[in-house]
């Protein structure tokens, strides 16, 4: 890159938390501005399950997440370069970020052999071999355009113990600087190298930001600014939509005749026109109610982060944390994880109601969801 460029990302912190380490950003993305902390929609082939990237814009989304690994096969390096990158072949013009298919590693481990090359995988479509290596990860990133990119990282899952896990650390910080070789647009594209449980990568490489595993819903106390996940949209397929006491599962019956929408203080184009009525009616038609459901389900995701943004900005972040713990717990005890998590940050929420902390037990809201998601299955499959 030369100097007098602009670099493809900067940062900047616009207003940190006097308590906790939540901070909001302004990223600068070669096709995007990025409010953090920020919620990343997936969008796992290039696009993303019931929305179309114009309904996306509308909700004020700033950059979506795609998978490497199954980019990679489908549509493939050939495609993505003739059609001049993801950006242009799926017609979303604001930022995307691409992992660097080690996730998929995970949940394909029985598929998987990793040395110090790479990942050996067996393909899920043709059954044939395939390498996944530091370069090639690269290199798929570099033909998709992401603005970007996560190094290929050596995956443990988060029950191993013992010498594997020193292993993968060591291996995931010599692949990062094979990665930081292989880049071939670091004039447009910025590669974030992975962190790994307590590992801290050397500052030596210049890299633009660092990715995280294992992250979870008080991410954004502990500093932490972007986050992706396929919740919102897989919820959607079941039949259920995002309200800050947890979920509404509309194929319940009691849904049938509420002709309010599932959240009147929500500008979503699903809550504007719909009833819980008409989304239970047609709850069992998945393409258009999960549409729908999607909509509002992610329009509800970028909704609350924007609202965290904005507590941290006024210094009122605690408060925002300990009113939508009430809002979403009730009168049922916050987990204790959730608790620790918040006071390593000095963040206390005020004592549970009646009852004490039980950390084996899930809220009553979960167990419930099960139930009525078990129900659903046996009506589907009866
Ligand atoms: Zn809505």
């Amino acid at each position: 890159m030369g100097p007098s460029q602009i670099p493809p990302l900067t940062y900047k912190v616009v207003a940190e938390c006097s308590v906790s380490k939540a901070r909001a950003g302004l990223m600068t993305l070669r096709h995007s501005e990025v409010n953090t902390p920020v919620f990343m929609p997936v969008g796992t082939q290039g696009t993303l399950k019931g929305i179309v990237p114009d309904q996306l814009i509308e909700l004020n989304c700033q950059i979506l997440l795609g998978n490497t690994y199954h980019l990679g096969l489908r549509p493939g390096i050939e495609t993505l370069r003739k059609a001049g990158g993801l950006h242009k072949f799926m017609g979303w013009p604001r930022a995307i970020l691409t992992d660097s298919g080690g996730f998929q590693m995970v949940s394909l481990l029985q598929l998987a052999e990793i040395d110090e090359h790479g990942v050996n995988f067996r393909s899920p479509f043709d059954n044939s071999q395939c390498m996944l290596t530091p370069e090639h990860s690269i290199q798929i990133q570099n033909a998709i355009g992401a603005d970007i990119m996560m190094q290929l990282d050596d995956v443990v899952k988060t029950t191993t113990t013992g010498p594997r896990v020193e292993e993968a650390m060591e291996r995931t910080i010599r692949w990062v600087d094979r990665c930081i070789e292989a880049h071939a647009r670091d004039d447009d594209q910025s590669l974030f190298p992975i962190v790994q449980g307590g590992l801290d990568v050397p500052t030596s490489r210049a890299t633009d930001g660092r990715g995280f595993c294992g992250g979870s819903g008080v991410c954004v106390a502990l500093g932490i600014d972007m986050f992706d996940c396929v919740f919102p949209t897989r919820t959607a397929r079941f039949g259920c939509a995002l309200v800050d006491s947890g979920q509404l599962n509309l194929k319940q019956p009691k849904y049938k005749l509420d002709m309010e929408p599932i959240d009147k203080d929500c500008d979503c184009s699903t809550c504007k026109r719909y009833t819980r009525s008409y989304l239970h009616h047609i709850a069992t038609n998945e393409s258009v109610s999960s549409s729908l459901l999607s909509i509002h389900n992610v329009a509800y995701q970028l909704r609350l982060m924007r609202s965290m943004r904005e507590a941290i900005q006024q210094d009122e972040f605690p408060k925002f944390v300990a009113d939508f713990m009430a809002r979403h717990f009730k009168a049922e005890p916050v987990p204790a994880w959730i608790r620790e998590a918040l006071s390593a940050v000095n963040i206390q929420l005020p004592a549970d109601p009646e009852r004490s902390d039980d950390q084996d037990q899930k809220p009553e809201t979960e167990k419930r969801r099960e139930t009525e998601d078990a129900a659903d299955e046996q009506v589907a499959s009866s």
